[in-house]
């Protein structure tokens, strides 16, 4: 079983003295590898041999999404592209992608920490694992194949899309493990319901559901349809994909795999550092990555970190699930509203399916917010009444939890779109 315990489960003050090791050593090999970050050290007069303690490490300067795209493609890499054995990159919905490589080492560093996520949630050399991310130069795809390969399992490379098919093979092959991400996931799910199949049909027993946010909520739902457990793990191609982060089967927060990256929580305004269990931005710097490595790099991802043991043995601290990121936040008229403290309403109601949307727009001077919902049950529409009363019910949610009138519309089941992968369910109307 692939456990690599003599990491996993070092003391805290083992992981720290080896994290500070790794920070001076990563700190002098950007320095003297890659020109953006010299320049950027001798710009604020810091050199490597100033950074002593964590403390000292505060100094250096943040790297961002924007100095991947000044240094598109290759401006960040640390090697020559002789030794850049892969090359992947992430959507970017606007301008240029982010472009990043790995050597040889760093795929294999990569392999063990997506092994480690997936043995730690219960992932099993017998298992035939069904990957329904999407492949190609998402990181997500070929990194949890490469790390289910480590441990050992059959790897069914089947990417996403055609859902029936998918749901077809999921039986005939008696997969036991699925990859998808959560929206893709509860569309399999709606699928395989919609063919008259039920989870006893097939041989399913565990969900990695990652590489997008989702609340327990959500994660409630998919074990419900599939009967299954399930796993969120967390990454982004700038440090490397998935296997950053990911929880065990205990699922009460993702452990990180702290000998390969330092995080840090930091205030969204004033970038100071956060305290233990307090909400901030995850800020990660890769301790290991020959190819690319990266200091400092702002996820714009909000989360919070505990250092408590885990009952599972392992001392790797655990960060929390995505409460959102800083540029999806929604401002309505004043309050800060993130779509997943929405989803949490609403994949928490029995009578609400499994897709929303939500729109804002502005009239006149007023910010607004419409969410419209897809009721589980279409025989309701048949019940003004009953219609009423859960449009009602669900308005007075969102404003004990928001804080603001919502406009509630409820819709057929499955009218809104579907996902293959990463959903995108907020339309914001206000700058078109
Ligand atoms: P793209 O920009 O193409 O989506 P990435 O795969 O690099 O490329 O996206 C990384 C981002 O995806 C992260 O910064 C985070 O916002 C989100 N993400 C990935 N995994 C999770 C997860 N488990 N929970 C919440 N958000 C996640
Ligand atoms: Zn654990």
């Amino acid at each position: 079983m692939f456990f690599q315990k003599e990491i996993e489960t070092m003391s805290r003050k083992e992981i720290e003295n080896l994290q500070l090791e790794r920070i001076k050593h990563i700190v002098a090999y950007a320095y003297d590898n890659v020109p953006f970050y010299k320049e950027k050290f001798d710009k604020i007069g810091l050199k490597p041999s100033h950074i002593k303690t964590f403390r000292d490490y505060e100094n250096v300067p943040f790297t961002t999404k924007d100095d991947f795209r000044s240094n598109y493609p290759y401006s960040l890499f640390a090697v020559p592209m002789d030794d850049i054995v892969r090359i992947h990159a992430s959507s970017g919905t606007t301008g240029k992608p982010v472009v990043v490589g790995y050597t040889r080492k760093d795929l294999d560093i990569w392999s063990d920490v997506v092994a480690r996520f997936i043995v730690s949630s219960g992932g099993r050399k017998s298992d035939i694992v069904q990957n329904a991310f999407g492949y190609g130069l998402f990181t997500g795809a070929l990194g949890l194949h490469m790390g289910w390969e480590k441990v050992g399992a059959t790897v069914v490379p089947i990417s996403s899309g055609n859902t029936e098919r998918q749901i077809m093979l999921m039986k005939d092959l008696k997969v036991t493990a699925l990859i998808a991400t959560p929206s893709y996931g509860l569309y399999m799910g709606e699928t395989m319901l919609n063919m008259g199949l039920k989870p006893s049909d097939l041989s399913l027993r565990l969900g990695f559901f990652g590489a997008e946010a989702s609340t327990k909520e959500t994660h409630e739902q998919l074990r419900k349809i599939f009967g299954i457990k399930t796993n969120d793990n967390y990454g982004l191609t700038e440090v490397m994909g998935p296997g950053v982060a990911g929880e065990c089967y205990l699922n009460d927060g993702m452990h990180i795999a702290e000998d390969h990256f330092y995080a840090e929580i930091l205030n969204k305004e004033t970038f100071k550092s956060m305290g233990e269990n307090e909400y901030g931005e995850l800020v990660i710097t890769t301790l290991t990555k020959e190819g690319l490595p990266v200091l400092r790099y702002r996820t714009k991802d909000i989360t919070r970190i505990s250092k408590k043991p885990c009952a599972c043995s392992r001392t790797m601290a655990r960060m929390d699930k995505i409460i959102g990121r800083t540029d999806d936040m929604l401002i309505i008229r004043g309050v800060n509203v993130f779509p997943s403290q929405i989803e949490a309403v609403l994949m928490d109601m029995e009578e609400v399916g499994n897709s929303f949307e939500i729109i804002v727009d502005r009239v006149g001077y007023m910010d607004t917010l419409e969410v419209r919902i897809e009721i589980s049950d279409e025989k309701l529409l048949l019940d003004y009444g009953l219609l009423e009363k859960l449009r009602d019910r669900i308005r007075k949610k969102f404003k004990e939890v928001l804080q603001i009138d919502v406009k509630v519309k409820l819709v057929e089941p499955m009218s809104l779109q579907r996902f293959e992968g990463k959903a995108r369910r907020v339309k914001d109307l206000r700058n078109k």
